[in-house]
């Protein structure tokens, strides 16, 4: 029990820092149990991973809050926030190194499921980290004792139970992610990829800094034309911009606000807390964000419905390369995400590469097309759709031919959508472009690849397993970094500790050398839905946050050894 703890605590005092490990192991507490499930070597080591499980009988949230999959989740999501702040108060320097952090998952605006809090109708985990104090080598025991049996139990009260917490604050959570969760299933009913409420605030604070743009920030207003009505669970009348199925093309004037929608319909995938400003802005889950990304890595892809006869002849149709040019790898990264099954591509003109989206008369005069390997987006934007079902929506304000490709054409101006479709098309009859239509008819078919597993190796040296994240941006996956700074559709940097273990799960379970990456996705995805992200590690751990098949795909696509049957 407690006292146990402090005991055992005080007796460690002064002594090696190794001997924490001793601590090792579950204690119960008045109204908790505590377990300490794994014990840093060093006051600058990450730090030691502790568990909380209170009982529903102190805990006391009412069932309602926590009775739907969504419901849960954004429940969690709030206690995960409290706990935060609340634990901010207590961390504090104690020592060498780490000693004296007490730290949850750092979490943005989005609400996601994650490994940190877990309500059941039995009780309530949080798992969480503690810097245990040390004067250099040695322990400080009885700082300890304070951190673990005084901190800790003033922590749950003021975190994790019911009756202290804002029962307003909680219920409007959970109203809010249940509302959008709702909207986005409504989507394909009314033929919708995204909706955009009246008044959402979609600007951030700075490009550093994802919280909402707070006094110049205009809100959204729907164009008559194009709005749309819900009826939510919770709030009730929602009104708002509805995008079809289709191509949708944003133009307007540069600094009007074009790339801030697009970025918000791309986060539109997940759910956001209330206030965020986009917490009723949904998207198809299988959304995916296409931009170019010279210098990754490809194996093996069919890129040719977009790039054909290489110089040197190389081949098209399986595609490698050390070095993408910005041309290659935007189109792989369509092609891989039709191969994980992506139902909307999202393009901005700014990060993408202009001679893979435009092509015109001019050009194709001066430039043959045997010359020319690459056949532009615009001539492939309309069969994607009636051939492949994928929508797009993309930014352009720079070129005046798509006009002829887009079901609908939104203007921003000054931060205000407007629908310019039946300009766009007049503009379209009157001034024709002349262009020749290239690459044929189809679209072509997308072969999914076999993976073959000895090409995936998380391991590293003397260890089987070696995994590492930065930020959201990079994985050490064995000896080999990924990179995925230009995946753009990872929200946070758990996303990525789980994906990492993801990739070595399907290796240890689905990549055997006959499976196509589509099952593979399935199957690890399915696995994680009916089972929960605990599968991915054999210890519990704090920091695993859900991430979508897209972005698994995304991690496995980009690492450098990769090879396909
Ligand atoms: P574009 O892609 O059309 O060039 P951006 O979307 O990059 O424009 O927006 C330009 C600037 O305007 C950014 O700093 C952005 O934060 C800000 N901004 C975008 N939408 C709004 C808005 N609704 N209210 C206020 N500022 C906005
Ligand atoms: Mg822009």
């Amino acid at each position: 029990n407690r006292e146990n703890l402090r005991q055992l605590l005080l007796q460690l005092d002064d002594r090696g820092y190794k001997a924490y490990r001793d601590i090792k192991g579950s204690y119960q507490f008045t109204d908790f149990t505590l377990i300490i499930d794994r014990v840093q070597g060093d006051p600058f080591a990450t730090p030691s991973q502790i568990r909380v499980i209170a009982p529903q009988s102190v805990a006391g949230f009412p069932t309602q809050l926590y009775q739907t999959p969504a419901r849960e989740i954004a429940l969690r999501d709030y206690l995960t926030r409290k706990f935060d702040s609340v634990v901010k108060n207590f961390s504090s320097h104690r020592g060498t190194g780490n000693s004296g952090l007490i730290a949850i998952t750092y979490v943005g605006q989005s609400v996601l499921e994650r490994t940190c809090v877990f309500v059941t109708d039995k009780s309530v985990e949080v798992r969480f980290i503690v810097g245990l104090p040390g004067r250099g080598r040695s322990i400080s025991g009885r700082q300890a004792g304070e951190m673990l049996c005084e901190d800790i139990p003033l922590i749950v009260n003021q975190a994790l139970k019911y009756s202290s917490l804002n029962a307003k604050a909680i219920q409007d959570h959970v109203e809010t992610v249940e509302d959008a969760e709702w909207l986005r299933q409504e989507l394909p009913k009314r033929g919708l990829v995204a909706f955009i409420p009246d008044g959402a605030i979609l600007p951030r604070t700075s490009g550093v800094d994802d919280r909402p743009l707070s006094d110049e920030a205009v809100p959204f207003q729907s164009p008559p034309s194009l709005r749309v009505k819900f009826t939510c669970p919770n709030r009730g009348l929602v009104t708002g911009m509805g995008i079809a199925k289709g191509v949708t093309l944003i133009v307007g004037g540069g600094y009007h606000g074009k790339s801030t929608l697009l970025r918000s319909i791309e986060l539109g995938v997940y759910n956001h807390i209330p206030n965020d400003g986009r917490e009723l802005v949904v998207t198809n889950p299988a959304a995916v964000k296409i931009r170019a990304e010279d210098g990754r890595s490809i194996a093996s892809v069919d890129i040719s419905p977009f790039i054909n006869q290489l110089p040197q002849n190389r081949s098209t149709r399986q595609f490698s390369t050390t070095n993408a040019s910005g041309s290659t790898s935007q189109a792989a990264n369509i092609i891989e995400a039709l191969e994980a099954g992506t139902e909307l591509l999202l393009v901005d003109e700014d990060t993408a590469a202009t001679n893979f989206m435009i092509r015109d008369r001019r050009m194709q005069q001066l430039v043959a097309k045997d010359k020319e390997p690459i056949t532009p987006f615009i001539d492939k934007v309309r069969q994607l759709y009636t051939d492949c079902g994928v929508s797009t929506i993309l930014v352009m304000g720079g070129s005046g031919d798509y006009f002829d490709v887009a079901d609908i054409a939104i203007a921003m101006d000054n931060f205000q959508p407007q629908d310019v479709t039946k300009e766009a098309k007049e503009i379209a009859l009157k001034y024709r472009t002349e262009r020749l239509k290239e690459g044929g008819d189809k679209f072509g078919s997308i072969n999914p690849r076999i993976l073959l597993p000895e090409s995936i190796d998380p391991s590293r040296g003397n260890r089987e397993v070696k995994l590492k994240v930065r930020d959201v941006d990079e994985v050490v996956f064995g000896t080999e970094e990924i990179d995925l700074a230009s995946v753009e559709q990872i929200a946070e940097r758990g996303q990525l500790r789980a994906i990492a273990e993801a990739i070595v799960y399907a290796k240890r379970q689905y990549i055997n050398g006959e499976s196509a990456l589509p099952e593979i996705l399935d199957g690890v995805m399915g696995d994680i839905e009916s089972k929960g992200l605990d599968i991915l590690s054999n210890l519990p751990e704090g920091d695993f946050v859900k991430f979508r098949r897209f972005e698994l795909a995304a991690a496995l696509n980009r690492l450098r050894s990769l090879k396909v049957k």
